[in-house]
């Protein structure tokens, strides 16, 4: 479903990707944990198209992303292209940057609406299923103020789920909330993971969530994968001594 192909990133002199290679299949469940700086959100973004790799290609469902295909040869994608292959992923952010003049239910309408050109009345009734997906059906005419954090992430979750996307990102989703508040949202995507066969590709730094929702967790240190396998293994006997001293941390 989503490939990585010798993946390499440069900021200026510094390289912060150094040959990611990565294959996850459809209606896999994947968590990328590692140190603050190791390119985790890197890696995340280059599938939304925000970060262009400085080296490397990148598939989604069997298409490469920031190419295309032209008789036979990869050469730069345009925008049309771009836009078309981002189309099956949503991604879910820190930040949840909901619309704070619209209600819930037009923040999560707005999109299927303007983007996809979906009739307004599907829209709603699409929203409205997510909302109650999200927990938040009694809550539609409310303004995002005055909803809690965790509501309002998991209005973003909604937002990100009315497309439809073949891919979900998270990226670190919980880590602007307050502790009390990161339970909700945490159950709030176990449900999702659950209950769909998309896939899914999180980044976050809750370990015990990590095990629980995780078909593979892909440790990644200084720009480098160091181990990746089922949370049991990965979480429960890591090998490399990198992997043991992070672990730590947690405990
Ligand atoms: P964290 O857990 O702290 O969010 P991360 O593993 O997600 O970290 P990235 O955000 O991917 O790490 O960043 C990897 C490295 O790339 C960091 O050193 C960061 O400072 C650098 N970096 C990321 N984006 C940019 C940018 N736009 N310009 C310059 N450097 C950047």
């Amino acid at each position: 479903m989503v490939s990585y192909q010798d993946i390499r990133k440069s900021f200026g002199e510094t390289e912060v990707l150094k040959g990611i290679d990565l294959d996850i299949k459809p209606g896999e469940k994947i968590t990328i944990i590692g140190p603050s700086g190791s390119g985790k959100t890197t890696i995340i973004r280059m599938l939304m198209t925000l970060e262009e790799p400085t080296s490397g290609v990148i598939e989604v469902d069997g298409e490469p992303l920031w190419h295309k295909e032209v008789k036979g040869r990869l050469v730069p994608a345009d925008e049309k292209h771009l836009r078309k292959v981002r189309g099956k992923i949503g991604m879910v952010f820190q930040q949840y940057n909901l619309f704070p003049h619209m209600t819930i239910l037009r923040n999560v309408i707005e999109a299927p609406i303007h983007v996809l050109g979906v009739p307004k009345q599907e829209a709603v009734e699409r929203a409205l299923e997510m909302l109650e997906k999200v927990g938040l059906k009694d809550h539609v005419d409310k303004y995002p103020a005055q909803l809690s954090g965790g509501q309002q992430q998991r209005v973003a979750i909604a937002r990100a789920l009315v497309m439809e996307p073949k891919v979900m990102l998270f990226d670190e989703v919980t880590s602007a909330l307050d502790p009390e508040l990161v339970g909700e949202v945490l159950k709030t995507i176990k449900d999702i993971a659950k209950t769909s066969n998309m896939t899914m590709i999180l980044v976050t730094h809750e370990m015990d969530f990590a095990r629980e929702i995780s078909d593979r967790v892909v440790f990644i240190d200084q720009g480098n994968i160091v181990e990746q396998g089922p949370p049991e293994e990965v979480l429960e006997n890591p090998e490399t001594e990198r992997l043991q001293t992070f672990l730590q941390h947690f405990r």
